[in-house]
C-alpha cells in the first residue's frame, strides 16, 4: 500500500528478484506514481514538475505486471481475512502486505493556517498550488528552516521574491547538519537576499477576508505575506496499522526484517520505525524507502534477513548539492542528550567545497559534503564497511 518510493520500489524489486504473483500498488492519490524530491527544488516550473517527478510512464506498469490501483485510499485492514478495505467499499486480498504509507506535513499550532495563501508541500497537487501562487506573490513566509523550506526559499528568491524564513531553533536545519554546514548555508542564503530569523517563533498568521496578510513572529515583528508555506516536519502515516492492532510508537514498529508484530505485513519508508544498532529510527528519505522496498523484495523471494542500511540524503539549496551520510545528528541520543561529536572538516568552506566528518568516542558515525560527491561516496563506504562488521541487536 502506497505509491511512493517505498511502494514503486517494492513491485519494481519483486519482479527483478523474480516473484511471478500478482502486484498490486494501491494508492490514495490519482496521479502516475511520482517522486517527491522535485517538488521542492523545482517548482519554480509546473509543467516540467510533472515530467522531473513521475518515476515511469503509465506502460511501464503493465511491462513489469504490476497493477495500478490509484485514487484508492485505504481504510481498514482486515487480518483474520488478509483483505484491505478501500474506501469505495472494494475489498482487495492479499498474501503478503507491505505498508508503504509514508507521512504528512506536521500541523503547527497557530492560529491562520486556514487562510488562503497558507500551504504546507507534500503532494505533486501541493507542488502545483506553490507554483501558480509564486507566480504572482511578492513575499513569501516560510515556516521551518528545514530542509524544504530551505529548498522552497531557494527557488523563491531565484524568482526575485522577498523571501523570509521563520525557524525558532537557534540554526538552520538543528538536528540534521553539523554547525559548520548549518552556518555556511546561513551565510548563502543570506547573500542570496534570504531573510533569516532564527531563534524565532511563528505567534500566528494574519488575513484579510479570508486571505493571508501577514505573519506575527513572538517577539511581535510582522512580516507580510502573500504565501505562506509551512514546513515543520512530518508525521508518520500510522493510522491505519494502529487500528488493525499493530505496535505503533512514533512510526509502524518493525523487526531488523521490516517486518510488524504480524508475519503477513511488513512496513517501509518513512511510515516505519526499525532498529538501528542499539535504537530505533524512523528515517524521511529516499535512501530508505528505497532499501527498505528493496530488502523486503528480497526476503520474500529468497528469505536472504537483516536491514542494514546506510543512510544518506541531500538537498539543493542556495545554490550548491548538500549530501548526508549516516544518522542525522539528532538521532545520536537525541537533541542536546546525545554524546558529544567531534568534527573533522577538510576543504575550502568559505569557497563551498568541503566535508565534515562526525566522530562519537573517535568513532567515525557520518558526515556531510557540500561540492565534493566523491568525499560523500568515501563517507557511504566507510559506513557500509562499519555496519558490515557490527554485530545487529535483535529488533
Ligand atoms: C517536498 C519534498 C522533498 C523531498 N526531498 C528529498 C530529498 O531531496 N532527498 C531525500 O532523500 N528525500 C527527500 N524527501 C523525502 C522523501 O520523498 C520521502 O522520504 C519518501 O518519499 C518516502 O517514501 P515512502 O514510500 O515511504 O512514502 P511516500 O513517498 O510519501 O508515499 C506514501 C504513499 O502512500 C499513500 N497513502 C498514504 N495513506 C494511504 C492510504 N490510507 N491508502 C492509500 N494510499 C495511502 C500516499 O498517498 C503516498 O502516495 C522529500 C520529501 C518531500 C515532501
Amino acid at each position: 500500500m502506497g505509491t511512493g518510493h517505498g511502494g514503486v520500489q517494492t513491485g519494481n524489486a519483486l519482479r527483478r528478484a523474480g516473484w511471478v504473483g500478482p502486484i498490486t500498488l494501491v494508492g490514495a492519490e490519482k496521479h502516475l506514481p511520482y517522486q517527491r524530491p522535485p517538488l521542492s527544488k523545482s517548482c519554480a516550473d509546473a509543467e516540467a514538475l510533472d515530467d522531473l517527478a513521475l518515476f515511469h510512464p503509465a506502460a511501464h506498469y503493465d511491462s513489469v505486471g504490476v497493477d495500478l490501483e490509484l485514487g484508492a485510499q485505504v481504510v481498514g485492514i482486515d487480518r483474520d481475512g488478509s483483505e484491505v478495505e478501500l474506501h469505495s467499499g472494494r475489498r482487495l486480498a492479499y498474501d503478503h502486505l507491505v505498508l508503504a504509507l509514508g507521512s504528512r506535513p506536521r500541523p503547527v499550532p497557530v492560529a491562520g493556517c486556514g487562510l488562503a495563501g497558507v500551504h504546507t508541500l507534500r503532494t505533486l497537487d501541493d507542488a502545483r498550488w506553490i507554483s501558480a501562487r509564486l507566480r504572482t506573490a511578492g513575499s513569501v513566509v516560510l515556516v521551518g528552516g528545514g530542509f524544504i523550506g530551505l529548498e522552497l526559499a531557494t527557488v523563491a528568491a531565484r524568482l526575485g521574491k522577498r523571501v523570509t524564513v521563520v525557524e525558532a531553533a537557534p540554526r538552520l536545519l538543528h538536528g540534521a547538519v553539523t554547525p559548520v554546514t548549518g552556518q555556511f548555508l546561513t551565510e548563502r542564503h543570506t547573500a542570496a537576499g534570504v531573510r533569516l530569523r532564527l531563534g524565532e517563533a511563528v505567534d500566528r498568521i494574519t488575513g484579510v477576508d479570508g486571505a493571508v496578510r501577514s505573519v506575527l513572529t513572538a517577539s511581535g515583528d510582522e512580516l507580510s505575506a502573500d504565501l505562506v508555506v509551512v514546513c515543520v516536519g512530518a508525521v508518520p502515516n500510522c493510522e491505519l496499522a494502529r487500528a488493525a492492532g499493530l505496535p505503533v510508537d512514533d512510526g509502524i514498529l518493525v523487526d531488523y526484517d521490516l517486518v510488524t508484530a504480524d508475519p503477513a505485513i511488513s512496513a517501509i519508508g518513512d511510515c516505519a520505525r526499525f532498529p538501528y544498532g542499539n535504537r530505533r529510527v524512523r528515517l524521511s528519505s529516499v535512501q530508505n524507502a528505497f532499501d527498505g522496498a528493496t530488502h523486503v523484495a528480497r526476503r520474500l523471494t529468497s528469505g536472504a534477513g537483516g536491514y542494514a542500511p546506510v543512510p544518506w540524503f541531500w538537498s539543493d539549496q542556495a545554490g550548491v548539492k548538500v549530501q548526508m551520510a549516516g544518522l542525522p545528528t539528532a538521532l545520536h541520543g537525541g537533541l542536546g542528550s546525545g554524546p558529544e561529536e567531534q568534527l573533522d572538516v577538510e576543504g575550502d568552506v568559505a569557497g563551498g567545497s568541503f566535508s565534515v566528518h562526525r566522530y562519537v568516542d573517535g568513532r567515525f558515525v557520518g558526515g556531510e559534503s557540500v561540492g565534493m560527491p566523491r568525499a560523500h561516496l568515501a563517507m557511504r563506504r566507510r559506513l557500509a564497511a562499519e555496519r558490515a562488521s557490527a554485530v545487529p541487536l535483535a529488533g
